[in-house]
């Protein structure tokens, strides 16, 4: 089966094996896994932050952010197909006590003009903003990717008003692929940074939340709280290093496999890619095809073909570590052969 489902189904490599049998362990809640804690301080250096927390999940890592720098009872600004509003289980309201202030956004990429009117004041009718987040790149929205100055903006704007800024960055290595900068650069103006080392870098488990000294402090904390205490993680985090330091350096392949399936996608009949595919990500509307979603999908796992319908004229497909040149070719085939009259 060719896995076009989600880029969090890369298997680890024999590399990564490798180190998790031999990684040097320890007790991690007695901060004495040498594994994690070089992990965590490569993080934060190659993020160009004081500080980072070695996570489960990335679900983990955005509920620990959105916790350490909001109070019960605030709004959470994020555009509207954000993971933190859709896809976790709403613990920004479980953990944190605040709830979303959704802004629809082209491309799932935030303004600040779209953002200042948002901002409220506590007042007799309304709860305060506490927080605004971005996501990049935009999982929902088709793996778009911030440009720098928009994230500069949006950072300056939010300061100005004394708000912080948490980027969900699961897949902020791919942005930076496609950018063609360092993830530092991406994430300076920003307050917290959650990337995930489990999709598209390969890891088996894992991701990383980062921001000032003190703020991980406190969010080791909150992940005790959370039941991610880990102990002997340095297997994990052996993984997770490899991921960290090899991996980002081929994410511009799965960003041209992925081009070249949204290049097939757009020429049959009735089919449109959402938007312009920079990253690893493709959405396409066959809404006008002779196929609704499901149909196509499903015609596509008889091929040997794997992808998920979003919408009942949507679906997605994420290229990875784990599709190769040949796989893209053979799902090129194959959509040709679905989806032409
Ligand atoms: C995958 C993902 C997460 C975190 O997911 P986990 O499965 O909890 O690791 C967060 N945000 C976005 C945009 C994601 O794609």
């Amino acid at each position: 089966m060719i896995d076009l489902r989600s880029d969090t189904v890369t298997k680890p490599t024999a590399a990564m094996r490798q180190a998790m049998a031999t990684a040097d362990v320890g007790d991690d809640v007695y901060g004495e896994d040498p594994t994690i804690n070089q992990l965590e301080l490569r993080a934060a250096r190659i993020l160009g932050k004081e500080a980072a927390l070695f996570l489960p999940t990335g679900t983990m890592g955005n509920t620990i952010a959105i916790k350490l720098h909001t109070e019960h009872g605030q709004e959470v600004i994020c555009e509207s197909r954000a993971h933190i509003l859709n896809y976790e289980l709403s613990m920004m309201a479980w953990f944190a006590g605040c709830v979303a202030r959704a802004i629809h956004a082209e491309r799932g990429l935030l303004t600040w003009r779209q953002i200042e009117p948002e901002i409220r004041k506590l007042g007799p009718h309304c709860a305060p903003t506490g927080l605004i987040e971005i996501e990049n790149t935009t999982n929902m929205a088709g793996g778009c990717v911030y440009p720098l100055a928009q994230i500069r903006e949006i950072a300056e704007g939010a300061h100005a008003h004394n708000l912080k800024v948490h980027m969900d960055g699961a897949r902020v290595f791919n942005a930076a692929a496609a950018l063609g900068c360092t993830v530092a650069e991406i994430v300076a103006p920003v307050d917290s940074v959650m990337f995930c080392l489990s999709k598209g870098l390969g890891a088996p488990v894992g991701s990383m939340l980062a921001g000032t000294r003190n703020e991980m402090d406190r969010g080791r904390l909150l992940r005790k709280r959370l039941g991610g205490g880990m102990r002997q993680a340095g297997v994990l985090a052996a993984a997770g290093l490899i991921a960290l330091e090899q991996m980002p350096a081929r994410l511009a392949e799965d960003h041209q496999h992925a081009k070249a399936l949204a290049a097939a996608l757009s020429g049959c009949p009735g089919v449109k890619v959402e938007s312009p595919v920079e990253t690893n990500i493709v959405i396409a509307d066959v809404g006008k095809s002779k196929l609704t979603a499901a149909a196509f999908s499903e015609s596509m796992r008889q091929r040997g073909i794997l992808f998920n319908p979003i919408s009942p004229t949507k679906i997605r497909m994420v290229t990875h570590m784990d599709v190769s040149a040949a796989d893209v070719n053979t799902s090129i085939a194959a959509i040709n052969e679905a989806l032409h009259a």
